[in-house]
């Protein structure tokens, strides 16, 4: 059997980029390769720039009406084939179709929100800022804008950038991740059918040697990336040597702090399930616990007979809760920091390194849930963004040592605490500094309608994803002032600094 080739979408078509070198994608849960994905040479980035560009041109002067039309019908799209993208995210990815359809719904509510964009646009208006003078405010788009984005969410994290970014006038130019790319490819050709010119979304496949062409090119004016913090800061600090605007959120070490007077069994489902949904591959997953006073000792049993519960299997299998690890290297990597827990003092008291490869799939990325107990701040599996189904608890005696430890993290995406007690959860919301908190919520990733980002390591940058900071981002401002005199009066040369 030849494996299928996934080559670019550049200029409204496949582009099989024949000559390219080439990467593997796999099927996750047989460890099969299931593609090869072209990966663009700076020559292929120029085409697809200059490509974008062009149709830029056309499409920074089309009208509301238009833009907002051609959103509504790839809305349509993209609501009718949800199934068909959630199923491509699964193939590659290896996560749970459940999970797989719901990442496609929170970015279809980014489309929602981008239909509204003749109203997002609105800009200010003054009248009479002097005699006869008027002042207004615009909104116009900026050019090229690139997305590069991660392996994790592949429709999700896309359509948190794309949807906003064609809305306001630019082209953008998408780099998914190169181990699970064809949910994007059809995307493009969906945004294809809605009535989008060509040119205006284009996906280029690569690796690093795209990314690092896409940060340095003249005719790119904007770049938001996804993706882990060494990767993200070396976008963030090219990308603004290049004079290009950029936002670049990075990883994640996730708290979830329980204080003694939280619901239990409410706390366990969630920790169980923020910890090991899609297999703790999520920028929002809680990996650390941290428990207060003695609520562990009755919080840990509740949490180890939910994991036993657990049904670890194929993404294909409706009954799979969770589905293998998206690659081998870093199913290995995630279980040697386990044995490294292990090493430096913690308790394993749930080992997932020990999971049986579901019948006919041995040579799949299998790793079961995992939970590692008396963790201190110094372990490895602490410090580390582990970007797998590993929970560890940490136990700290009071509130404000469970404050100070979340604070004392260079990471801030998420965070949550469990209470009962609405003065905690307060002083909670008022003192952590990370950027997207939960209240008895273990996942609070923001609405389409808010914007989404970290502080600290877990963003570089200004500006949050979606939402009216990501108007703002694709687009930059401009104040105008406008004098229309009446035609009967005069005014005369006057060399004054003009006041009203
Ligand atoms: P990654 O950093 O390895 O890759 C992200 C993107 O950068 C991909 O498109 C990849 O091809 C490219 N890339 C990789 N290495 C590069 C390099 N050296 N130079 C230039 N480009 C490079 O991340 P990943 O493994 O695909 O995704 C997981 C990471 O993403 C985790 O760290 C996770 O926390 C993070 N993430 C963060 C958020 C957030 O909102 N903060 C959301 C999702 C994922």
């Amino acid at each position: 059997m030849t494996t299928r080739r996934i080559g670019h979408w550049i200029g409204g078509k496949h582009v099989a980029d024949d000559t390219a070198r080439t990467g593997e994608v796999f099927d996750p849960s047989t460890g099969e390769v299931v593609a090869n994905l072209a990966l663009a040479d700076s020559a292929t980035v120029d085409r697809a720039v200059a490509d974008a560009l062009a149709a830029w041109q056309s499409w920074r002067t089309s009208t509301l009406t238009r833009r907002s039309k051609v959103l509504f019908a790839f809305r349509e799209l993209v609501a009718a084939n949800r199934d068909e993208l959630a199923t491509l995210v699964g193939r590659e990815h290896g996560k749970v179709h459940s999970d797989a359809f719901g990442e496609v719904q929170r970015g279809l509510e980014v489309v929602e929100f981008a239909c509204g964009i003749p109203h997002l646009l609105k800009g200010g208006f003054s009248e009479n800022v002097s005699g006869e003078v008027d002042s207004y405010s615009l909104r116009q788009p900026l050019g090229v804008v690139v997305g590069i984005t991660p392996f994790n969410f592949p429709a999700m994290v896309p359509m948190w950038m794309f949807p906003l970014a064609i809305a306001c006038g630019n082209a953008f130019v998408l780099k998914p991740s190169d181990r699970d790319p064809s949910v994007s490819m059809r995307i493009a050709e969906l945004w294809a059918e809605a009535g989008l010119p060509d040119g205006v979304f284009t996906v280029l496949n690569g690796d690093r040697e795209a990314v690092d062409a896409l940060l340095v090119h003249p005719d790119v004016a904007a770049v938001s990336f996804v993706g882990s913090t060494p990767v993200a800061q070396h976008v963030s600090r090219t990308a603004n040597e290049h004079g290009k605007r950029v936002q670049a959120l990075g990883g994640a070490k996730n708290h979830m702090v329980v204080l003694p007077d939280a619901d239990i069994e409410m706390a366990a489902d969630a920790a169980v399930s923020a910890a090991y949904g899609s297999a703790g591959e999520r920028c929002m997953a809680i990996s650390a616990l941290v428990t207060v006073g003695d609520i562990a000792d009755e919080l840990l049993p509740a949490i180890t007979a939910r994991i036993a519960e657990l049904t670890i299997g194929p993404g294909t299998d409706p009954d799979s809760e969770m589905g293998p690890l998206v690659t081998r290297v870093h199913r290995d990597r995630v279980a040697d920091y386990v044995a490294a827990g292990a090493d430096e003092g913690a308790e394993v008291v749930v080992d997932g390194r020990e999971l049986a490869a579901p019948d006919g799939r041995e040579d799949g990325f299998w790793l079961g849930p995992c939970l590692l107990d008396h963790v201190t701040p110094g372990m490895s599996v602490y410090t580390d963004e582990i970007f797998g189904p590993v929970l560890v608890v940490l136990r700290v005696a009071s509130f404000d040592d469970a404050l100070a430890l979340v604070n004392a993290s260079p990471y801030g995406n998420g965070t949550a605490v469990f209470t009962n007690d609405g003065g905690a959860a307060r002083r909670f919301q008022s003192e952590i500094e990370v950027g997207m908190v939960g209240i008895n919520v273990p996942i609070p990733v923001p609405m389409a309608y808010y914007s989404f980002g970290g502080w600290k390591d877990s963003l570089f940058g200004d500006s949050h994803v979606h939402g009216t900071e990501g108007v703002n981002f694709y687009t930059r401002g401009k104040v105008v002032t406008a004098r229309w005199p009446d035609p009967s009066r005069r005014t005369g040369v006057d060399l004054g600094f003009p006041t009203t």
